[in-house]
């Protein structure tokens, strides 16, 4: 029922500030160009944003870039007949999430984007999962520009922040006889949520204000038409970002009206589809209407090419006015298997030209490591606000790794449950199901530290939340979740009653050993840096390679060895009850 009316909303939203009618349907309103014929000028952006590696349709036939080809194909036809141009656009992330793509550095994702004729895309967050060398080696396969504003180098002697870009801020194409800018920016939420070393070299600065700089820059060079922005930085409904960075609609907010037309964005992964001030209730094939804050229209497209965006703009006397706004479902299928709309052929040159990385990939994924006779829980939802077997066979598989490969024998495993991206199904597991948990290539990495130091370490990491709520094995502990809120005084060190860990009791004099990943010791995910402490070893072998050899050497995992209420576990408490975490 709330989709009829969001139908009819849209309509009239869209098609609302209208001259005349149609004469051969005296329902249809004009368009601002039917309305005015000659003068107006038709253009159209088509946009999709994290593709995160689905260079290839899934195992259901959704999505892949080939049936992404062929619907641009299409739009581009029907927009030239009709005396349009059209423009395609990436909102960022292309990297990480699908292991044929990941263990291929997405060298197929940024193939299969230049034979789609993508003409820009925003840097997202992910493209930074790899060192700086991997993306740079990626922007000399993509045959169009990796646009950001916001990222500056470094000085690699002093480390001072220099005035010189990493990336292109902006780019101006013709598009039907217009000018348009096209700026890019990328969350400044990016040096907290990649493994920092990936972004030593970089600064980021805060789009809302960068883009002050970038427009005086453009207004000083460039003769333009109009400014969009190409974006990673998320749309949060009514600027809502909660602990996010600020995002598209902040960045709409922080302007005059009219000095950005529109924005193209991507990162916080839904489909924009309003109904006011909030997210409609959308399933593929309805109606969309994309927002528009402080005049500007803000577009994104959900995830993983599952939706082609088509915004049909029309240009008339200095206004811009959206003709029609379409997400257009990439064979997306309902629960029942059943096309939402029309079955879309694959485009064959897509397919020819990614056919053998997909097969690549699928050869050294398949071959099976070990079997689960139970689900290993890492779905979103539950590791983020409890302690699962996942979490904690991840932390055992690193633990037991650096003891019977290094020196100390470790005591206990901190991993941080946003690096856990997947569960395990119950039967045989393989390199593919790996990869798919653990798809950064983070290092395991290793400290030895004082019971002093391990207290206040544990007391900052077991009030995380989200991301950073740590899977934590085996000891026993007691966080007193509420000691903050009761005291704002109390220190990290009141906060943490620990009594053993492992097999070994706990005092503040003794040295304790624990196992970690070198994304969160370097802080990501907001965990203490500890990377500098004189006992802190980057043992340089990638979790996934790690857990990888943990399944071979237990072809057979047992889902109640791993119960989290086996072999300890930290208690949390809140007001005076014990809770699954410190997540409020
Ligand atoms: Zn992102």
């Amino acid at each position: 029922m709330t989709n009829k009316l969001i139908k009819g909303l849209v309509a009239t939203a869209v098609l609302a500030a209208l001259a005349g009618c149609n004469s051969s349907d005296d329902d249809t309103p004009l368009t601002a160009c039917e309305a005015a014929g000659d003068a107006c000028t038709r253009f159209t952006v088509i946009h999709t944003n994290d593709n995160h590696g689905r260079f290839w349709q899934n195992s259901d036939g959704e999505y892949g870039m080939a049936a992404r080809k062929t619907v641009i194909d299409q739009i581009r036809s029907e927009v030239e007949r009709s005396g349009g141009e059209t423009m395609l656009l990436s909102g960022g992330d292309i990297n990480t999430g699908v292991p044929e793509s990941d263990m291929q550095n997405a060298v197929p994702d940024f193939m299969g984007m230049s034979i789609l004729g993508y003409d820009a895309m925003a840097v997202g967050n992910h493209e930074f999962d790899n060192p700086l060398s991997t993306l740079d080696m990626q922007a000399t396969i993509a045959q169009f520009p990796m646009l950001a504003a916001n990222i500056y180098k470094k000085d690699p002697n002093t480390e001072q922040v220099t005035d010189e870009r990493y990336f292109e801020p902006y780019r101006v194409f013709d598009i039907n006889g217009l000018q348009i800018a096209i700026i890019g920016f990328t969350t400044v939420d990016t040096p907290k949520v990649v493994s920092p070393g990936n972004v030593a070299s970089l600064h980021f600065t805060d789009p809302q204000d960068e883009i002050h700089k970038v427009l005086a820059e453009i207004e000083a060079n460039e003769t333009v038409d109009m400014v969009f922005a190409l974006t990673h930085m998320g749309h949060y409904a009514d600027g809502k970002h909660g602990t996010e960075a600020p995002g598209d609609v902040m960045l709409a907010r922080t302007l005059e009206q009219g000095q950005l037309q529109a924005i193209i964005g991507g990162h916080s992964q839904n489909p924009v589809c309003m109904e006011g001030d909030e997210y409609a209730d959308f399933t593929p094939g309805d109606a969309c209407k994309p927002d528009i804050q402080n005049g500007t229209f803000i577009m994104q497209a959900h995830e993983w090419g599952k939706y082609v965006g088509r915004a049909d703009f029309e240009y008339l006397d200095g206004a811009l006015t959206l003709a029609s706004y379409k997400l257009i479902p990439i064979n997306l299928k309902d629960d029942e298997g059943n096309f939402y709309t029309q079955e879309i052929e694959q485009d064959q040159i897509v397919i020819d030209a990614l056919q053998h990385y997909q097969q690549a990939g699928q050869e050294l994924l398949d071959v099976v490591i070990s079997s689960t006779d139970g689900k290993l829980e890492g779905d979103r939802d539950r590791v983020r606000s409890e302690q699962t077997n996942l979490g904690q066979l991840l932390t055992r598989a690193y633990g037991d790794w650096v003891t019977a490969n290094f020196e100390p024998t470790v005591d206990f495993g901190v991993m941080n449950s946003g690096g856990i991206r997947a569960s395990i199904a119950p039967g045989d597991i393989s390199y593919r199901d790996v990869l798919t948990v653990q798809p950064f290539g983070n290092d395991v990495a290793y400290v030895t530290m004082s019971g002093t130091e391990v207290q206040a370490y544990l007391a900052n990491v077991a009030q995380k939340t989200g991301g950073g709520m740590p899977q934590l094995y085996p000891m026993e502990m007691i966080v007193h979740c509420d000691a903050v809120d009761i005291n704002p005084d109390a220190t990290p060190v009141d906060i943490v009653d620990i009594q053993s860990l492992g097999s070994r009791d706990f005092n503040l004099e003794s040295e304790y050993t624990f196992s970690l990943i070198n994304f969160s010791a370097s802080g990501g995910d907001d965990y203490p840096v500890i990377t500098g402490h004189d006992n802190y070893i980057d043992t340089q072998r990638s979790d996934a390679s790690v857990l990888r050899e943990y399944f071979e050497s237990n072809p057979s995992i047992k889902v109640a060895e791993y119960a989290p209420g086996d072999g300890g576990h930290p208690v949390f408490m809140r007001g005076g009850d014990i809770v699954n975490s410190c997540a409020k």
